[in-house]
């Protein structure tokens, strides 16, 4: 989501004159776009603008710190890291160039700008540019915001109401990546199955039928989409992914427990048992789609067995990938407020380490499986290992390494997996 906000922002600076430049040493100013979603990611910012000082001794340099963390703290954080000259919260970026032009003229002010708490900026009519991508692959934000108030979670509070952006601004913007030459698109939302439009005739568009419209812009075009909330997650929405085949087999399905007092305490609005129902509805129109997730180790008061319950599921399901972490308080959030931090690090450390254990095992099993089958690859880029090598993506996101041939980024071809490890399959391109 940042990166995609980060695209939105280069794309208004530009339009007012202003330049990237590859080089700190060029740069008049310098804009870190954050992240609050856990605590270790708002220490790497702070350890980040404090490394620019040197740079600052050097010429003059600004530093704004724009995204969550900026939201989330405002002007204490110029307070506490007395080199960032602006803060600017992520609904607020049209007015960056206001802010640049105001930072030229008086050179020692410091500017705050916040959210409004009622936006209703969704950037629709912004092209954004494409920072160093590869091309192939864009990000489509669809929606902003989230208002589910996950008990642990900080984003309702940083990046307010959810307001969904016109499909038309969407599928036009698709198109144009497509005739770009653009061979994949991920449309972004917290919850993109909760995005609802209603055009001026009182007609809705919900994420099922804007699904449809951006996968019909073009076979060739490979759609995507990030994070779907299962307590939304429709047999609709699976309907059409199975009607379309360049809509990607992959569902990313974020469970965060396996136990439902935990789930309960979280404000999930699910069961594992809801869950796990959803999980088989995937398997019943989609069997060939991987399913992947994210968990939180250590919640408020989870006991040995709660945890236990969270292996459980995660041997049930068998997901393909998973981001885990260990819960970090954040401020303010219901959490904070209500329940106690109580798990002593040592123990969310060690459940942590269990679950990615397990999980190891789990992708290793699966992509055991993997080994005879051919896929269609979208080729991406060479491997890290090897010139003679290249790298790309199935539809179910798994990376495939293959040697070369007559290949290149940005065609399909056909890999047949001959190996793999836990991460990676590893095959052949098969000609003809
Ligand atoms: N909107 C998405 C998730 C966005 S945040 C969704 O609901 O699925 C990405 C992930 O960060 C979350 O799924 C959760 O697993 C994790 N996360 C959020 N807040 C956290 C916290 N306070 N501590 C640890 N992990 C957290
Ligand atoms: Fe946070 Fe929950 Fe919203 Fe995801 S759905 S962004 S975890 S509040």
């Amino acid at each position: 989501m940042n990166f995609a906000d980060s695209e939105v922002v280069a794309s208004i600076l530009i339009k007012a004159g202003h330049r990237i430049v590859d080089s700190l040493d060029d740069a008049d100013c310098v804009l870190i776009n954050t992240c609050a979603i856990r605590d270790n990611a708002e220490q790497r910012v702070r350890h980040r603008v404090r490394e620019l000082q040197a740079q600052q001794q050097r010429h003059r340099l600004h530093i704004g710190v724009l995204g969550c963390m900026a939201e989330r703290l405002q002007s204490q954080l110029m307070v506490e890291e007395e080199n960032v000259s602006f803060v600017m919260g992520p609904d607020t970026y049209r007015r960056l160039p206001e802010v640049l032009e105001n930072l030229t003229a008086s050179a020692n002010s410091k500017f705050e700008i916040q959210n409004s708490k009622f936006s209703t900026e969704t950037y629709a009519d912004i092209q954004p540019v494409r920072l160093g991508g590869n091309g192939i692959s864009a990000y489509i934000s669809i929606m902003r915001g989230c208002q589910n108030y996950c008990s642990y979670c900080v984003v309702p509070y940083t990046r307010g109401r959810e307001r969904s952006r016109d499909p038309q601004t969407i599928v036009d913007e698709a198109r144009t990546l497509c005739e770009q030459g653009y061979k994949e698109v991920t449309l972004l939302g917290q919850n993109v199955n909760s995005y609802r439009w209603k055009d001026e005739a009182g007609q809705t568009v919900g994420f099922p039928e804007l699904m449809e419209r951006v996968a019909l812009v073009s076979p060739q075009l490979r759609v995507r989409f990030a994070t779907s909330h299962p307590k939304d997650l429709s047999d609709e929405l699976l309907q059409v992914m199975a009607r379309h085949d360049n809509i990607c087999r992959c569902i990313h399905l974020p469970v965060q427990s396996g136990n439902n007092r935990m789930l309960k305490l979280m404000n999930r609005h699910y069961t594992v048992e809801w869950y796990l129902d959803r999980v088989a509805a995937i398997r019943r129109y989609l069997p060939d789609c991987s399913i992947t997730t994210d968990v939180i180790a250590g919640f408020c008061s989870e006991t040995e067995e709660e945890h236990q319950d969270t292996l459980r599921l995660f041997r049930q399901v068998g997901y393909d990938y998973a981001y885990m972490f260990k819960y970090s308080l954040r401020p303010d959030t219901y959490a904070a407020k209500h329940l106690t931090d109580d798990i002593p690090d040592e123990v969310k450390t060690r459940r942590l380490e269990e679950i990615i254990a397990l999980q190891g095992e789990i992708a290793l099993e699966n992509n055991r499986r993997e080994v005879g089958r051919t896929y269609e690859v979208l080729v991406e880029g060479t491997s890290r290992r090897s010139k003679e090598q290249l790298f790309g993506r199935n539809s179910q996101n798994k990376v495939l390494v293959f040697d070369r041939g007559n290949a290149k980024p940005g065609d399909y071809v056909q890999v047949k997996v001959t190996d793999c490890t836990a991460a990676t399959l590893l095959g052949e391109l098969v000609i003809g």
